[in-house]
């Protein structure tokens, strides 16, 4: 039996990006959040490092520096317009989650306190700004609590732990989502005037990932076998700081708060790849930089890993070669005191997982696959784009790391995915509202959750015998193998013949639990063939670029190539192929150029 429920607006996805869609929607209708995880324990409660706005509070800076970095740090892809609407805003709704109560760090003066991230810069100087406002290495934490409380606080409804599994779309327009409540297996319909997606981002696609188990990308998944589009997919960035081996994030704040890059001879390599900014220049540069390195043979004892040095002594001694002070001029000297009150859940991270302490130790570190710049096109007040020429498609709205605004290009600049978050997540909760106010609920089919029904069945009644845990694991190898710093044509192409091998094994699964009680077996299957639908698009999109921008670096086409290939993808699905198709990037006042830290 389905169960029926009907809500103005529909958020899927609890993260920071639906809690304020919820937020804002929840203030004009009735609004309902449906989230697969209780919905402090999304991804977004795992940032560390800090939301971006140029409040100026420990140095000179403006949302125009701030505007500045984000394009030049997209390798020129990012959409200026948006860029420069999150940049302005930044500023008023930082001080907003203050005043809904978010703890802060904070400067001696009372006021937030900012720390510098890659590729945030005085653009005057060159050299790295704080800009980023942190709450110690908690930021994501603080941020979805405090967004929760208030959503409880606004009468919000949450259904928690329900998997969405479809989207219902009538007259072309959303008009609803179908989901399976994961406790009981029952299905339930949930229609709607305005649907909003902020189901996060999909990491797990590869071997090393600082990425929940849960970032499978359910959202783009199921929008791609609705007919819409994914954006950009070709670029995923790297984040050059992950536990070795495990690729648990050690947040770029480390580096903010003057730890360096070693490499096995002891040289603090990235002065040779980026002379101004150093080891704070933007992610894909220093990633890129650190397997050339151990490429080399200057991984440590000739491993695949490098150091993380955040030693008082180390930090002491390159702070004063780089001539840097705090803000009332004296020189920045840090103690062991300082980094464990700034940096608390690393220091603990470290000391549980690699036995290292990095208050008298380096710490191991690889690049590690960590954020999705591609997803759901949407335009800067969240309004899902489903064509070439931008056609809106009503009642559907994205946000979050599922959407492609496209804000972060070809490479986000840390700290500005909370910032996308916050702002993304409020102007698609407002004009999901103003939508819904608009109009009258539409007619739904009596089948309505017929397709989901579907794609459960075929896995539960599937006879075969392939493992699902093994192709996950073929898959995760092969993409961070073949389709991961550094590409080339043929390790894409091998990295796509076998992404389709899996996804005709994965018809055949063996599916052992046939229960409706937690069936987390049959959730996990169902995910895995989203991974796959994404790793597949992911690879047909990044062969079909013949350049390097941003976090697609190939090694057959080294430079990037403004002539043709200063333009978005666009990724359909139809009739089981991929089809590619391209927009134009949006460019307001700055004019693409070289990029040098
Ligand atoms: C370890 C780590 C550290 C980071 N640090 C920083 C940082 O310091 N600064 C910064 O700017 N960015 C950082 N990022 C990136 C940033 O945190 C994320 O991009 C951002 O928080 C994503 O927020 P979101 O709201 O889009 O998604 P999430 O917070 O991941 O929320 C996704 C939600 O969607 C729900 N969902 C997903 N699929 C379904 C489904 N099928 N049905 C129902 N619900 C579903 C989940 O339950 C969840 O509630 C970090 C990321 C990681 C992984």
């Amino acid at each position: 039996m389905t169960e029926f429920h009907q809500n103005d607006v529909l958020v899927v996805g609890a993260g920071g990006a639906g809690l304020m869609a919820a937020l804002y929607a929840s203030k004009s209708t009735s609004t309902a959040v449906i989230t697969k995880l209780y919905p402090t324990r999304s991804h977004t409660g795992t940032a560390q490092g800090g939301v971006g706005a140029a409040l100026g509070n420990e140095g000179e800076d403006h949302p125009e520096w701030h505007t500045y970095d984000t394009v030049k740090g997209s390798d020129y892809l990012g959409d200026q317009d948006a860029i420069e609407f999150m940049c302005q805003e930044a500023v008023q709704t930082v001080y907003e989650l203050e005043h809904m109560g978010l703890p802060f760090s904070r400067t001696p003066e009372g006021r937030i306190a900012q720390r510098p991230f890659g590729g945030h810069t005085n653009n005057v100087t060159g050299k790295p700004v704080p800009r980023a406002c942190y709450a110690a290495d908690r930021t994501g934490h603080m941020i979805l609590q405090t967004l929760y409380q208030q959503c409880i606080k606004n009468n919000v409804t949450f259904y928690d732990e329900f998997e969405v599994l479809d989207l219902l779309i009538v007259n072309g327009a959303a008009a609803g989502v179908v989901a399976l409540e994961i406790l009981t297996g029952k299905m339930h319909v949930f229609h709607a005037k305005s649907v909003i997606f902020a189901t996060g981002g999909h990491g797990r696609i590869w071997a090393i990932t600082s990425n929940a188990y849960t970032y499978t990308g359910d959202g783009v998944a199921v929008a791609l076998r609705r007919g819409i589009p994914a954006e950009d997919m070709e670029f995923f960035q790297f984040h050059p700081t992950g536990i070795y081996k495990m690729g648990i994030l050690i947040t770029e704040g480390v580096r903010g708060e003057g730890g360096v890059l070693l490499n096995d001879t002891g040289e603090r390599f990235m002065e040779r790849y980026a002379p101004t900014a150093k080891d704070l220049a933007s992610r894909d540069v220093v990633s890129r930089a650190m397997y050339i390195e151990m490429q080399e043979g200057h991984g440590i004892g000739g491993k695949r890993y490098l150091y993380l040095d955040v030693t008082p002594d180390t930090v002491n001694k390159y702070a004063a070669e780089d001539g840097r002070t705090r803000q009332d001029g004296s020189p920045y000297v840090v103690t062991a005191e300082e980094i464990l009150s700034k940096l608390p859940d690393i220091v603990d991270f470290a000391r549980t997982y690699l036995g290292v302490d990095p208050v008298s130790e380096p710490m191991p570190v690889q690049p590690t696959a960590h954020y999705a710049m591609g997803g759901i096109p949407t335009d800067k007040l969240g309004q899902v784009v489903i064509d070439e020429h931008n056609t809106v498609m009503p009642g559907f709205y994205a946000a979050g790391e599922v959407a492609c605004v496209s804000v972060h290009g070809a490479n986000r600049l840390g700290t500005n995915s909370l910032l996308d978050i916050i702002i993304f997540g409020k102007y698609s909760g407002l004009q999901a509202a103003e939508y819904a106010n608009g109009v009258d609920f539409q007619e739904l089919p009596a089948d309505a959750d017929n397709f989901a029904r579907q794609q459960l069945d075929a896995i539960l009644n599937s006879t075969g015998n392939e493992n699902a845990a093994d192709i996950a694991n073929e898959m995760k190898s092969v993409m961070f193998d073949q389709v991961g710093v550094f590409r080339t044509e043929d390790g894409m192409a091998q990295a796509l013949e076998k992404v389709r091998e899996l996804q005709e094994r994965l018809k055949n699964v063996n599916s052992t639990d046939l229960g409706s009680t937690f069936n987390t077996e049959l959730i996990d299957i169902w995910e895995l063939g989203n991974l796959l639908d994404l790793a597949e698009v992911t690879a047909v999109s990044a062969l079909a670029r013949k350049e390097s921008r941003g976090a697609h670096a190939r090694e057959d086409y080294p430079k990037r190539d403004d002539a043709n290939w200063m333009k978005h993808t666009l990724a359909w699905i139809k009739d089981g192929e991929v089809e590619l198709s391209y927009k134009p990037v949006v460019i307001t006042k700055y004019e693409p150029k070289e990029r040098v830290y």
